[in-house]
């Protein structure tokens, strides 16, 4: 039994969750709550979902949160407390741009712009087929007229008042022999280090040596590509003067399909069946999500039972990078018997006679008959009971009903 089920509820999950359902539920949640996706977000919304992803998704951080609870985890819950890391770190981590760049020494994020990273709702379709998608996206360049200069050659020149560095510190005496070192933004330069003289500053960038630039890239969705897949464009992120461009990153959300629910290459679907098609054979047919019509025949007399599960061999997804290859398509039989009414009392002794004979009931002397009603689980139990017995029978009063019945003489 969980303590708290507060970061559970944050990510929206089960306690008894997966780590995949985990993963997939911060991919989702973070790419709406992050800041940079809309600025009507809460900040604070964002850091909560990323500490909860940081506890959930680490076995050991998560079985001492199921113990102790997140109060417990931050008052020490057994060794040191936790305090959760910085939400970006956790976001850039999780969407990291794939392959390359970045070069042996790690530490890429402070020497490179930034990753852009968006989400593109696929269908089971396009995953299935393949397909090309254009997307339209923002993106800081830098400005082509001042060459991420800010203004004309020679225009440019350090900010007196803080030297460069983009900071002033001020110290205050708060009281005698106590001083106080307050650090700030310098608003002469604001933060930038440099000055332009208004006169000489970039029209097309405003001095602000990148501009905003509309991208359209094309992302190719290769047969078999999972929920979650990353695709990365090298390069082709945000730009920052003197720094490397970072990636954008396309992320894949898979849509809920009407009849095929997926997991990994294999392709589920329920099946309704009459109990005549159960006992007595059928045809049905299938749409693929290529179009393609299968025909699924089972033989008179087979009997499929509710719940029974059949499969279909290499009808399922294709294999992402052997798409050749398939996955199953998996069938769950639900089995609809026929309503009260739909059976004559004829042909009910003639059913009785053409299936298997029932087994005899031996029905004992003193045995009590009892009726059988719809079951209503709303109802409490102790109603039930009142039914049975009203409260001036004197059996009830003896004790209930538990002494009353199985004469045993
Ligand atoms: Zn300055
Ligand atoms: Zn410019």
């Amino acid at each position: 039994m969980v303590k708290d089920t507060k970061y559970y509820d944050t990510l929206g999950v089960q306690p008894s969750a997966t780590v995949d359902e985990i993963k997939k539920a911060y991919r989702k949640l973070a790419l709406k709550l992050h800041p940079d996706k809309n600025p009507d977000n809460d900040p604070e919304q964002f850091k909560q979902l990323s500490q909860a992803y940081e506890v959930l998704s680490d076995e050991k951080k998560r079985s001492l949160y199921d113990q102790v609870g997140e109060q417990g985890m931050k008052d020490g819950g057994g060794s040191s407390g936790f305090h959760g890391s910085d939400p970006f770190d956790i976001f850039n981590m999780f969407f990291g741009g794939g392959g390359g760049g970045g070069g042996p020494f790690g530490g890429r994020q402070e020497h490179r712009g930034k990753n852009l990273v968006h989400q593109l709702a696929v269908s089971l379709e396009e995953l299935y087929n393949g397909a090309v998608r254009k997307l339209a996206l923002q993106k800081n360049v830098v400005c082509d007229k001042c060459e991420g200069r800010g203004g004309k050659k020679g225009a440019v020149s350090k900010c007196g008042t803080c030297n460069g560095s983009g900071f002033v510190v001020r110290i205050n005496q708060i009281a005698p022999g106590m001083i106080q070192q307050i650090r700030s933004h310098c608003s002469d330069c604001d933060g930038q280090g440099e000055k332009i003289n208004a006169k000489d500053k970039c029209k097309t960038c405003d001095g602000k040596k990148i501009v905003r630039e509309r991208k359209i890239i094309e992302v190719h969705i290769d047969k078999g590509m999972e929920d979650g897949k990353k695709i990365t464009f090298s390069g082709e992120g945000d730009q920052e003067p003197g720094l490397q461009p970072g990636d954008i990153v396309v992320v894949l959300d898979e849509k809920e399909h009407a009849t095929f629910k997926r997991d990994k290459t294999d392709l589920h679907m329920k099946m309704q069946i009459t109990l005549t098609e159960a006992l007595c054979g059928f045809h049905k047919v299938i749409k693929t999500p290529d179009n393609r019509q299968l025909v699924i025949t089972t033989l008179p007399g087979e009997v499929i039972k509710p719940g029974d599960i059949k499969c279909v061999l290499n009808e399922g997804m294709p294999v992402y990078r052997n798409p050749l290859e398939k996955g199953r398509l998996v069938l769950h039989f639900d089995v609809k018997f026929p309503n009260k009414n739909e059976l004559h009392s004829e042909n009910v002794t003639k059913l009785e006679k053409l299936l298997p004979a029932r087994a005899p009931v031996q029905i004992p002397m003193n045995s009590e008959e009892c009726v059988l009603v719809e079951f209503d689980p709303r109802q409490s139990q102790r109603s039930h009971r009142h039914e049975m017995y009203d409260d001036d029978d004197p059996r009830a009063q003896q004790g209930g009903p538990t002494q009353v019945n199985c004469a045993t003489h």
